[in-house]
């Protein structure tokens, strides 16, 4: 299993966000990737650079004008309020409807939905080459390797068609999901990582074609809140197509096994030609967002049951913070899945 990563993912370096009303250092670091990138060059990994797949596959599951108003979106920030204060919207337009302003924090508050995604110098820069990042190994699975992981940085599984959310601008995730269905003709998603994968549920809600599950804890009492409710089926063509296993605060290994399976027993039934697994280690019970209980052997059980399902898979990486054990986990997790898929 080739991995894929590219280190202009670092560049993106946000330095604060707010929570619970108060100013807190982001868990989002460069770090992160870093000891990723260093654990899979330890365990003997083949780690290649993306090449640049521009961004129709990106516009294919976003709003045009959202990802159009990122490139740009930090220059005009400086310009207008200099480089001392922290660049995130401080107005929002409550519902939908009105027109997008052409001030860049009307337009920041249009286009974004919280302060965890802060805008720095080389946002923008890792935020492309995240997602590029993910449409090379959706490359890779679509010339036939059985499996890929992209150490994507920043993650994207928060990040819904036409805004940043909880971390997330692209969602990676999704653009995976949506490049293998020019081969696949059922895609699932799978999302593990603790928090909701709210922005794949806001994107895939209504397509027939790709199913997508996600286990985490009730959104009306866990962040990201709003979205993940166990009533959210689907839409449309999508009606049945999406499935939120909820879990308790607290859960344990086998609780969060016996989770897994129900998302994996509805992938089987749906008929999945090809996976996509939204990848976090914040499951982890030592990570500093923990709500659930999961160990490296943990990590190792959930690799073998996802690889139990014997499809071309693509790994994206999304959560999981700078506890004590982030290495061990995604060690335990992709050792494991790489043997397995062999
Ligand atoms: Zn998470």
């Amino acid at each position: 299993m080739k991995a894929f990563f590219d280190e202009r993912q670092l560049r993106h370096a946000p330095t604060f966000y707010f929570r619970r009303g108060a100013a807190m250092p982001h868990q989002e670091q460069p770090q992160r990737a870093e000891i990723l990138r260093d654990m899979l060059a330890g365990e003997g990994f083949e780690i290649a650079k993306p090449r640049d797949h521009g961004l129709d596959p990106v516009k294919a599951v976003h709003n045009t004008d959202y990802v159009d108003f990122l490139p740009t979106a930090h220059a005009r920030f400086v310009e207008s309020a200099g480089t001392e204060a922290l660049a995130i919207p401080t107005m929002h337009p409550g519902r939908r409807r009105g027109k997008e302003p052409k001030d860049i924090h009307g337009q920041m508050g249009w286009w974004m939905t919280d302060t965890s995604t802060p805008l720095t110098e080389g946002t923008w820069e890792a935020v492309y080459w995240s997602a590029q990042t993910a449409i090379e190994a959706a490359e890779e699975v679509l010339s036939g390797a059985k499996s890929a992981y992209a150490l994507c940085r920043p993650p994207g599984h928060h990040a819904m068609r036409d805004c940043s959310n909880g971390f997330c601008f692209f969602n990676n995730a999704c653009v995976v999901a949506n490049h293998l269905t020019s081969k696949f003709k059922k895609v699932a998603l799978i999302d593990v990582d603790v928090h909701t994968g709210n922005g794949s549920l806001d994107i895939l809600y209504e397509r027939g074609d790709i199913f997508f599950c996600s286990l985490h804890p009730d959104p009306a009492t866990y962040p990201t809140f709003y979205l993940g409710h166990a009533d959210e089926t689907g839409e449309g063509e999508g009606a049945g197509k999406s499935l939120n296993v909820l879990l308790q605060q607290g859960a344990s290994e086998d609780d969060v096994m016996a989770a897994l399976d129900k998302g994996l027993a509805a992938i089987k039934d749906f008929g999945a030609e090809a996976l996509v697994v939204s990848l976090g280690f914040d499951m982890a019970a030592d990570d500093p967002l923990a709500a659930v209980n999961v160990y490296p052997e943990g990590f190792a059980e959930m690799a073998r049951r996802l690889a139990a399902l014997n499809i071309p898979t693509v790994l994206v990486q999304e959560g999981g913070y700078l506890g004590p054990s982030l290495a061990d986990n995604a060690k335990s997790f992709l050792t494991t899945f790489r043997e397995a898929t062999a």
